[in-house]
């Protein structure tokens, strides 16, 4: 295994609100190094986050993930919408400032519901 398998990410976790919320937030679901939140300004009548543990600053960097855990990653996603009752939803992910990327941790919205804009 590499290395940076064994450390999950390594740049700069410390300080990484999203690091941070992996280890002490209100989940709404867990699982096998991922959690899922609430989104603290939702757009949308469920709004929910898909954190990895990993810290990647964004999904450019998507393949610093371990094949195997990219598609727990996806699943985590689709099973966290379903246990949350949805059936049609969006998945977001912002890349980048431009595209409005704010926490630069690879995450994922999960929009169900009436969805009032993008995330
Ligand atoms: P981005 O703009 O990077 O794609 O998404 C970041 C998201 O994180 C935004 O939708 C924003 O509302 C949400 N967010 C920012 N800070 C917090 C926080 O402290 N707690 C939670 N639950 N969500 C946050
Ligand atoms: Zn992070």
């Amino acid at each position: 295994m590499r290395l940076r398998s064994r450390r999950r990410g390594s740049s700069l976790p410390d300080d990484c609100l999203f690091c941070r919320l992996y280890k002490e937030g209100d989940h709404v679901r867990e699982g096998d190094g991922f959690v899922a939140i609430k989104d603290i300004n939702p757009r949308a009548d469920v709004h929910l986050l898909v954190i990895p543990e990993r810290h990647a600053p964004s999904f450019r960097e998507v393949g610093e993930f371990e094949p195997d855990e990219a598609k727990r990653m996806l699943e985590f996603v689709a099973d966290t919408a379903r246990e949350a009752g949805l059936e049609d939803y969006r998945v977001v992910v912002n890349v980048g400032e431009g595209a409005g990327q704010t926490i630069f941790h690879l995450h994922w919205h999960i929009l169900g519901g009436h969805t009032a804009g993008l995330p």
